[in-house]
């Protein structure tokens, strides 16, 4: 890992049971790179090599990645699939995006749709939302008693402690916009024909409970980043630089995990292709 991953890393993750303000002033993520053309061009330099360190980890099978993507309305989930994995093959990548959950999964616990869909051995799963929504939601709609709450973070580190220890690698990403932001974001949404399928009213009614959502996005910090699955919160008012952030701490977690090609139990001059 670069010196320069070292300290990126240092500055986004959280410490486990630190409690984290988002301030508005940090989306913008200042003096983290140099400068916007040259983190473009390292962020597409960074997808090829995520997409060469998927193919070992394809071939491997024995691990997984799993890469959780938290953010208000407009964050850039979306935008972060497109532009960090963008050069992955898509057969070892599956992005899942989680809305309300249906009747059927409302009749089981609230990790038994995610567990379902944690990626496979040798492969990368993103998700758009995620069991996070389950503790966010009801505290900031008041769904759920302090307690009840108050276990789900216990039972989310549980979960997540046992997909690690079980083979899959923890990285979670809560994209940081500031207010301001997300309202030009919207406005865009209404304004570009091109974006208007976007535009949902019921983030307008979201958007009022802003400080309410802040305050749960706090909480979840500060609950539930682990020494074994830890939270970054990653600037993400300027998409280059969420790419850049998030590009980096992709790569050397995978260069990390160090996957191998396979060992056939043949070699190659047993046999003659004809
Ligand atoms: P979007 O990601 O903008 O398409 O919207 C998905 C919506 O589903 C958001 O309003 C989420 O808050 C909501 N959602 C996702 N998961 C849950 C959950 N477990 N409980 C309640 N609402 C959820
Ligand atoms: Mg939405």
């Amino acid at each position: 890992m670069t010196d320069q991953t070292k300290e990126l890393i240092d500055k986004l993750q959280v410490k486990p049971g630190v409690k984290v303000k988002l301030k508005d002033g940090d989306a913008r993520g200042e003096r983290l790179f140099r400068d916007e053309p040259e983190t473009r061009a390292e962020t597409a330099a960074l997808a090829e090599e995520i997409n060469a360190l998927q193919d070992r980890l394809y071939a491997e099978r024995q691990r997984a990645l799993l890469v959780i993507l938290q953010g208000m309305d407009t964050s850039g989930k979306d935008g972060t699939v497109r532009d960090v994995f963008n050069a992955t093959g898509s057969i070892g990548v599956f992005v899942h995006a989680f809305g309300r959950p249906s009747e059927m999964e409302l009749a089981h616990d609230y990790l038994w749709r995610v567990h379902a869909v944690c990626p496979r051995r040798g492969t990368i799963g993103i998700f758009n939302r995620s069991h996070y929504e389950d503790v966010l939601v009801p505290k900031v709609h008041k769904l759920l008693s302090k307690s009840d709450i108050g276990k789900r973070y216990d039972q989310i580190n549980d979960f997540e402690r046992m997909l690690t220890e079980n083979g899959t690698v923890v990285l979670k990403f809560m994209l940081h916009i500031s207010r301001a932001e997300q309202a030009q974001r919207l406005q865009e949404r209404l304004d570009d024909p091109r974006k208007r399928w976007k535009f949902n009213p019921g983030d307008l009614e979201d958007r009022k409970l802003w400080d309410e959502f802040e305050d749960a996005y706090e909480t979840m910090l500060e609950k539930c980043s682990t020494t074994v699955a830890p939270w970054y919160v990653i600037p993400a008012d300027r998409k280059w630089v969420r790419n850049g952030a998030i590009a980096r701490i992709v790569k050397a977690t995978l260069e990390e995990m160090d996957p191998q090609y396979p060992k056939p139990a043949w070699k190659p001059t047993d046999f003659s292709v004809v």
